[in-house]
């Protein structure tokens, strides 16, 4: 069965009565070359646990248990499972999970395959992605501290340039900061919308974001570096002093003092700052005695 043929996917709606589910995000690939690029770019080998996020039909699902030890997909439309059924009958290293992958215990899913299949390698999650939750997906990832290497991911085009930006540049943003904190991130393959079906509105490219063994900069008080960076871009036009003193209910003075101490220019914007400069004021708010930051109302 050739399920990247468009009358492939149609003769399997009508054989399940299935119909689209634009809440969903489903839209399905219908081009070989996108899962062989991903499961090649991702670098999947045979002792490897792949966690896929919202299988579909199942295209990448098969691409990724040609060359993984087991693959378990998430998928929250329970309509698709028999469809899944069908079209991943040939393969015995897939398990087919249906559930919301926003309200999965990963950590605990990961460790029972491990420990079940005795599986050496990588653990790496992929997926094309919905895009209604793409940041929190990823967010949750990153945030569980999970145990995997890798996430190889397709998304909207234009949440894969906010996440690859670097500063002094239109889309850089909190996401791209929060992204590279935990990860290294490079662009696998652009993907115009004319290979799905139904057809998006937008473009798409997928990431790979490696994890770090370490986070890119090491602080005092993790939590106090990402408010210090959604103060920042909260407001990005305006200079850091007064961003940073609003947001944080801090008098001006102090925020000076803080960047003077720092070594940041008070008249800087969010967007021209590094992780390492974001980080240092960070760590000089946390080391000042009495600092409200976080707590005045
Ligand atoms: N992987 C398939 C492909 O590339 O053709 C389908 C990708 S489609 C963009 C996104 C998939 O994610 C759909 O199958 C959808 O039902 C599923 N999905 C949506 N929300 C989900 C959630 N919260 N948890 C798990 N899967 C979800």
């Amino acid at each position: 069965m050739n399920l990247y043929s468009p009358k492939t996917i149609r003769q399997l709606k009508d054989k399940y009565g299935f119909r689209f589910a634009k809440g969903l995000g489903q839209n399905f690939l219908t081009d070989p070359s996108v899962p062989e690029a991903m499961v090649r770019g991702s670098g999947i080998g045979p002792q490897d646990l792949v966690i896929e996020i919202g299988p579909g039909i199942g295209v990448l699902t098969a691409a990724a248990a040609e060359a993984a030890g087991r693959v378990v997909a998430i998928e929250v439309d329970g309509r698709l499972l028999p469809i899944l059924g069908e079209t991943l009958q040939e393969y015995e290293n897939i398990e087919v999970i249906c559930a919301d992958v926003l309200k999965t215990d990963l950590a605990q899913l990961i460790d029972e395959q491990i420990r079940t299949y005795g599986l050496t390698g990588a653990v790496r999650v992929i997926g094309n992605l919905p895009y209604y939750i793409t940041t929190p997906i990823i967010m949750k990832l990153l945030e569980e501290e999970l145990p995997i290497d890798s996430i190889t991911v397709m998304m909207q085009k234009e949440v894969a340039d906010r996440i690859e930006a670097g500063p002094g540049s239109r889309e850089y943003g909190a996401i791209s900061l929060a992204v590279q904190y935990y990860c290294r991130v490079s662009r696998i393959i652009s993907v115009p919308k004319e290979v799905f079906l139904p057809r998006p509105k937008v473009d798409s490219a997928v990431l790979l974001l490696e994890l770090r063994e370490e986070k890119a900069v090491r602080v005092k008080d993790e939590a106090r570096l990402f408010t210090c960076i959604r103060a920042g871009f909260g407001q990005r036009r305006k200079t850091l002093v007064n961003s940073l003193s609003g947001a944080g209910n801090l008098p001006k003075e102090t925020v000076r003092e803080v960047l003077a101490a720092a070594g940041i220019e008070e008249n800087r914007r969010a967007e021209t700052l590094s992780i390492e400069e974001f980080a240092k004021i960070a760590d000089e708010l946390t080391s000042r005695e009495g600092s409200s930051w976080k707590t005045e109302a």
